[in-house]
C-alpha cells in the first residue's frame, strides 16, 4: 500500500495514495472549522453505496501531493488523508521523498541534528618528509651497521635460498628481502626505519583501525611487509605484550591455539565454511546490534562477518544469504573451534575498543584478518581469494613517507584512513565494566540456531552438511 506520512498544518497524518479514487478524502475531525466550504457533495463508496459529505479546502504537504485541494470530509476513512487521481498527484510508485516533503520524525530530527559520526581516527600520523627520513637514516646510531652494508654493497645469502641486501634508492635506505619460503620468493623492499619513527609503524601495524590487535607474529609480519629495522621482532613483541587492549582480552586457557590448522585443507575456496554466532555482546551498539555472525572459509581462512540485532532464524538466514551472494554457496557449513576462536577474540577486542559502536569497526577488523597469512597457510586470505595481495595500511604508510604518493588529495584521504587512533583513555573504566559484564553474559548460542531447509526440516548449524 502506498502509504506515507504527511503534514496537515503542523499535524502529522497518514496519507494513502489511492488510484481507485478520483478525489481527495480527509478525516472530518482533522479539518479546522474555517476550512469548510458551505457545500456538500455526494460520494459513491467502494461498496456502491453513496453518502453526502461536506467539502473543505485543505493544505496538504505529503510525498504524493503538495498544496491546496478540495477534499471530501468523512467521519471514519481508513487513513487520515486519501489522495486519489487529481491533477498534480504523484504516482504511487514515485513519491517525493525530499526532506521538505517527507515528515521528519523526532528520531530523524535527532539524527539530523547530530551529523553522521565519523570513524574515530583522531590524531594524525607524523607527516614525515623525505629529508627527515634521509637525515635520520644517516644519523641514527642503531643503523650504523646497515649504512656500512650499503657502503660495502654487501649481499647476504643463506643456504636455504634467503637473500638479503641493503640499497639506497632516491637517497633512502631499503632492505631487500627474498626467500623461497616467504610468499613464493616475492621480493620485499622494506624501508629502513630510524628509531624515532618505529613506534608509529608499530602502532599502525598493531592497533590502528585496520590492524585489529593481532598477535605478535602477525604484527611482525605486517611490519616486515614494508618496513625493517634491526631488532624489529623483539621491539614488536614488546609492543604487543604491553598493549592494554590485548592484555585485557587475551584468550584464556587452551583456546590460544585454534585447531583450524589441523583440519585438512581443501583447495577450493568457500566449499566448506565454519559458521558461528557470538553474543549477546554488551553493550548494544547505537544501531541496536548485539551479535556477530561470522563465517570462515576452510580453504583460505577468509573471514566474513555481519553484525545482527537479534538471531531469529530468518535474520540469520538472510545474513548468510548476503554472504553467499558475495562468495557463493558452500557445500558444507560447520561449527568449528577456529571460527569460535576468531569471532570470540575479534568481538572481544572490538567491544573493548569501541563500546558503543563496535559494529562500525567490524569491516576494518575483518580486513585485518584477511590481510595477514594464517599459521597453516603461507598466503593471506586476500591473496588466496583474489589472487593478488591487497594494498593495506602498511603499504600506504610507506608510500606516504617515501613520497610515492604525491597527489595531495590522495595523500589526505589515505592519511584519514590510516591515521593512528587515539587511545580511548577516558572510556577505559566503562570498557572494563563492559568486558566484565560481557564475559559473564557471553554464551555460546550456536546450538540454538537452526537453518531451515526448503523442505521444512531444520537442523542445527553445528556439523550440518547442506
Ligand atoms: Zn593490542
Amino acid at each position: 500500500m502506498p502509504v506515507a506520512k504527511g503534514k496537515l498544518g503542523n499535524r502529522v497524518v497518514t496519507v494513502l495514495r489511492d488510484t481507485g479514487c478520483n478525489g481527495v478524502v480527509i478525516k472530518k475531525s482533522l479539518v479546522s472549522i474555517d476550512c469548510f466550504l458551505d457545500d456538500y457533495q455526494t460520494c459513491v463508496l467502494a461498496d456502491g453505496s453513496s453518502v453526502k459529505v461536506p467539502i473543505a479546502i485543505i493544505t496538504i504537504d505529503s510525498p504524493y501531493y503538495q498544496g491546496e485541494v478540495k477534499a471530501w470530509c468523512m467521519e471514519q476513512p481508513l487513513y487520515d488523508v486519501i489522495i486519489g487521481n487529481i491533477d498534480g498527484a504523484r504516482e504511487p510508485y514515485d513519491p517525493d521523498i525530499s526532506p521538505s516533503v517527507s515528515v521528519v520524525t523526532r528520531q530523524q530530527a535527532k539524527k539530523r541534528d547530530n551529523p553522521y559520526p565519523k570513524l574515530k581516527v583522531p590524531g594524525s600520523i607524523k607527516d614525515v618528509s623525505l629529508e627527515d627520513i634521509e637525515y635520520e637514516q644517516q644519523s641514527d646510531a642503531s643503523l650504523s651497521k646497515l649504512r656500512q652494508y650499503v657502503a660495502e654493497g654487501r649481499n647476504f645469502e643463506k643456504t636455504n635460498g634467503t637473500k638479503v641486501n641493503y640499497i639506497l634508492k632516491k637517497k633512502l635506505m631499503y632492505r631487500e628481502f627474498m626467500s623461497p619460503k616467504v610468499e613464493n620468493g616475492k621480493l620485499f623492499r622494506q624501508l629502513v626505519v630510524p628509531e624515532v619513527y618505529r613506534s608509529d609503524v608499530m602502532k599502525l601495524a598493531h592497533e590502528s583501525l585496520m590492524a585489529g590487535h593481532m598477535a605478535t607474529r602477525r604484527t611482525v609480519y605486517r611490519v616486515l611487509s614494508e618496513f625493517y629495522w634491526p631488532g624489529v621482532e623483539s621491539d614488536v613483541k614488546r609492543y604487543c605484550q604491553s598493549c592494554d587492549i590485548c592484555q585485557r582480552t587475551v584468550p584464556k586457557g587452551k583456546q590460544v591455539r585454534a585447531p583450524l590448522g589441523k583440519t585438512p585443507i581443501i583447495d577450493v575456496p568457500f566449499r566448506r565454511v565454519a559458521v558461528d554466532i557470538v553474543g549477546p555482546l554488551v553493550p548494544v551498539t547505537d544501531k541496536g546490534n548485539r551479535y556477530i555472525l561470522t563465517l570462515v572459509d576452510y580453504a583460505t581462512r577468509y573471514p566474513e562477518g555481519v553484525a545482527l540485532p537479534s538471531i531469529e532464524t530468518e535474520r540469520v538466514a538472510e545474513a548468510l544469504i548476503d554472504i553467499f551472494c558475495r562468495v557463493g554457496f558452500p557445500r558444507e557449513m560447520l561449527t568449528d573451534m577456529g571460527a569460535q576462536f576468531t569471532s570470540n577474540l575479534m568481538s572481544e577486542r572490538l567491544c573493548a575498543e569501541r563500546p558503543r559502536d563496535w559494529d562500525k569497526y567490524l569491516g576494518p577488523a575483518l580486513f585485518a584478518y584477511r590481510e595477514v597469512p594464517q599459521e597453516s597457510v603461507l598466503f593471506s586470505p586476500f591473496e588466496l581469494v583474489y589472487g593478488w595481495p591487497v594494498r593495506g595500511p602498511m603499504t600506504i604508510l610507506k608510500e606516504l613517507w617515501t613520497r610515492e604518493i604525491t597527489d595531495p588529495e590522495v595523500r589526505s584521504t589515505y592519511e584519514y584512513v590510516i591515521n593512528l587512533r587515539e587511545r580511548l583513555e577516558s572510556t577505559c573504566e566503562l570498557v572494563k565494566q563492559n568486558l566484565e559484564k560481557a564475559s559473564r553474559k557471553q554464551s555460546r548460542i550456536y546450538k540454538k540456531v537452526t537453518f531451515k531447509k526448503d523442505e521444512g526440516r531444520s537442523k542445527g548449524i553445528g556439523a550440518t552438511t547442506y
